[in-house]
């Protein structure tokens, strides 16, 4: 398949939700009918976005085909944040809007306790099928931070059906992100995560420190040795390890040695802890390998999968484990896995899921992601030179500058709109993940808006 498959321009074009042209809204005088003035006034007013204060500033979306975002004002822009790392194939894809068409036709939703549809047997097919042979119990959940919180209970009523109800903490590295509830917030980095604010409420875990070597440096034993002095001292309490395999995401994306991933799971096995690999942002292909446990070959206990799982079309997660651990869950004081969302393995959800994953493993995604790794490398680099930066890295489809002082987020993002691509800076990092249909010309109009941003910091 050629990076401009024709049948996905001419589809996503026919696809289009508002063809109308600006100014022919019906009530309003803008695109969608929409008088965006006021509109915007009352998300100023009325709406949070994440992590902002109400009021900060936004940009109003009316469409989004392939890689580009068409914004209220008529401008295109180029989208570097696959919307955080979900819409690996771009927007208003034609199989993807096919397959919930389809589904909507027959079902939007149905309850999951005591029912059972085919898209959700599709989907656990597929993933089990995916994943490395021991995983093979699946929890279909409705997002990232759930799949940790059911991982975290996988883990817990796993000891407590072994008899060892003590082993109930978690160890992690720092520098890690897992989600906004609050099992999930109590492994997410003490630092940059909500530690302070919540002190007292949040579990307090054991953290190492974050793996200090880097993806591609030669293996340095002792950046182990503090994981392993933890998991030695404590392991008589500790349910599981959890941690993003090779890469973390929104606690500092960074990119960490294959071996010491190896040397976590050989630790986990000496001591008798689980292994739980949070991969809702580097499952699908991002990192170059279709999990970045593949990286290590390494296998967890358990594994959690979200965000790019529906192609970034809906929210869905999900959770897998063995059979051995299901089955000890099986015959604790509970019988079951305690838990079930209302909206569990949404069948709208689980049939975008299922065309994402069949689009993705039928595609040459490999060739996509190596192709886009090697482009971000090359295009980049330049960026190391920059007095503001203190550090350019790349693996798979991630491209990060990292700036020696914070950034103004919103301000930056204000340049990057003005230069015609979707890039959102956090703290000191400005980074790119795109989708991995994006052509070569597009992620060079990225790379020098970031290149040209980044110099003028
Ligand atoms: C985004 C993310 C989560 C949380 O997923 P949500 O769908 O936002 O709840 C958990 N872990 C990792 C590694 C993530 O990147």
């Amino acid at each position: 398949m050629s990076r401009t498959d024709p049948t996905f321009e001419t589809g996503s074009r026919a696809c289009t939700a508002d063809s109308r042209p600006a100014g022919t809204g019906a009530e309003g005088g803008g695109p969608g009918g929409r008088d965006w003035a006021r509109a915007m006034a009352f998300d100023h007013a009325h709406l949070w976005h994440p992590y902002a204060p109400l009021g900060a500033p936004v940009w109003p979306v009316v469409a989004a085909d392939g890689v580009r975002l068409t914004l209220a004002d008529g401008r295109r822009l180029i989208d570097g944040m696959s919307s955080w790392w979900a819409a690996i194939h771009g927007y208003n894809h034609p199989v993807l809007n096919q397959a919930v068409s389809a589904q909507l036709g027959r079902m939007a939703h149905v309850m999951f306790g005591g029912l059972t549809h085919g898209p959700a047997i599709d989907l656990g097919q597929r993933l089990v099928d995916l994943t490395p042979a021991p995983l093979e119990k699946v929890f279909l959940c409705d997002s990232g931070s759930v799949a940790v919180e059911v991982a975290i209970k996988m883990a817990l009523q796993y000891w407590q059906g072994r008899g060892r109800p003590g082993k109930h903490r978690l160890l992690t590295v720092r520098g890690g992100y897992h989600g906004d509830t609050f099992a999930a917030m109590s492994v997410c980095d003490p630092v940059t995560g909500m530690h302070r604010l919540f002190t007292g409420l949040v579990f307090k875990q054991l953290f190492a420190p974050r793996p200090a070597c880097r993806f591609d440096d030669p293996w340095e034993p002792s950046a182990i040795a503090e994981f392993a002095d933890l998991i030695m001292a404590h392991a008589d309490e500790l349910a599981a390890v959890i941690l993003e395999p090779i890469a973390q995401g929104a606690g500092g994306m960074w990119f960490y040695h294959p071996q010491y991933l190896r040397e976590v799971r050989a630790l986990c096995d000496a001591h008798g802890v689980l292994l739980i690999a949070d991969e809702i942002a580097t499952g699908f292909g991002r990192t170059g390998r279709l999990l970045a446990c593949d990286h290590a070959r390494v296998t967890p206990d358990i594994l959690c999968l979200g965000k790019a799982l529906t192609g970034g079309y809906m929210t869905l997660a999900a959770t897998l484990t063995t059979a051995d651990i299901a089955t000890v869950i099986g015959h604790g004081e509970a019988g079951a896995l305690m838990h079930g969302p209302t909206f569990m393995a949404n069948p709208l959800a689980c049939a975008a899921a299922v065309a994402s994953i069949d689009l993705l493993t039928s595609g040459d995604w490999q060739a996509r992601v190596d192709g886009i790794a090697r482009q971000l490398v090359c295009e980049l680099e330049p960026c190391r030179g920059l007095a503001a930066v203190s550090d350019v890295r790349v693996l798979g489809a991630i491209g990060v500058v990292e700036t020696r002082a914070a950034v103004d987020a919103s301000a930056l993002t204000a340049r990057f709109v003005d230069a015609g691509v979707w890039v959102r800076p956090f703290g000191r990092l400005v980074y790119v993940m795109p989708p991995y249909v994006m052509d070569p010309d597009d992620l060079s109009v990225l790379t020098a808006a970031i290149t040209r941003v980044v110099a003028d910091l």
